[in-house]
């Protein structure tokens, strides 16, 4: 197992079965720390569905490979990147 000191920043969440340089234990946790840093992200539910125009989306803007489409994971961070992206170019 896991050394205990290896927890979730933002809600203090086990890291088990996480990369070993993991952060968050989840794109929500992920996406809601990086919130209060910046104070104007919107929060991302960690389930929120990721559909295939929303993938073309990901590609066109060149924050997703288009062999990475079926990886939820991946998609999910490209998500995020975008999501940053529109963030910092909108502040
Ligand atoms: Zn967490």
């Amino acid at each position: 197992m896991s050394a205990p000191d290896r927890m979730c920043q933002h809600c203090s969440g086990g890291l088990d079965g996480k990369r070993a340089d993991a952060k968050f234990c989840s794109a929500y946790c992920r996406v809601n720390s990086h919130r209060k840093d910046v104070g104007r992200v919107e929060p991302i539910r960690a389930d929120v569905v990721i559909d295939k125009p929303m993938r073309d989306v990901l590609v066109e803007d060149n924050h997703l490979n288009p062999q990475d489409e079926h990886d939820a994971a991946k998609v999910r961070e490209a998500f995020d990147r975008m999501c940053r992206h529109l963030c910092e170019k909108y502040a």
